[in-house]
């Protein structure tokens, strides 16, 4: 779809800071993160919202879920959110199918507080 915004990032005509990619999807940071961790997961086919990719590739649904699931192990701690919003009233800005990877537990969030003494020697 010329007009699209996600078919622009696809084609690379808009740049993104692409975090992975398979043959069917492609991850890239969001513009204006709501989390610690925020990325986008965006099916290279265009539909209209999760439904539609369900219904019409169900395959390229799967593959969605197993690069964001990737994604997520890369950058998170484990614990995440996987959001699709569908429809206006839900949220929705951008009608082109995707999800939202969300997590408030980066990678290394928890390793990053260093242990008392007393901690450390149980
Ligand atoms: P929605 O509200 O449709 O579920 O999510 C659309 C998301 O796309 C929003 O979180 C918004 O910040 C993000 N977004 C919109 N335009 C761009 C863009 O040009 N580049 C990137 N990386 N994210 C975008
Ligand atoms: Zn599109």
């Amino acid at each position: 779809m010329e007009t699209c915004i996600f078919c622009k990032i696809v084609a690379g005509e808009i740049p993104s800071k692409l975090v992975a990619e398979t043959e069917h999807t492609i991850a890239f940071h969001d513009i204006s993160p709501r989390q610690p961790v925020h990325v986008l997961v965006v099916p290279k086919s265009h539909h209209r919202d999760v439904v539609e990719l369900s219904k019409h590739a169900p395959f390229e649904l799967l593959d969605l879920v197993q690069l964001g699931n990737r994604v997520a192990e890369q950058l998170t701690n484990g614990s995440f959110r996987l959001q699709f919003n569908t429809g206006a009233e839900a949220g929705q800005t951008v009608f082109h199918a995707h999800g939202h990877i969300l997590s408030g537990t980066p990678r290394g969030s928890v390793d990053a507080v260093p242990m008392s003494e007393d901690e450390a020697l149980g």
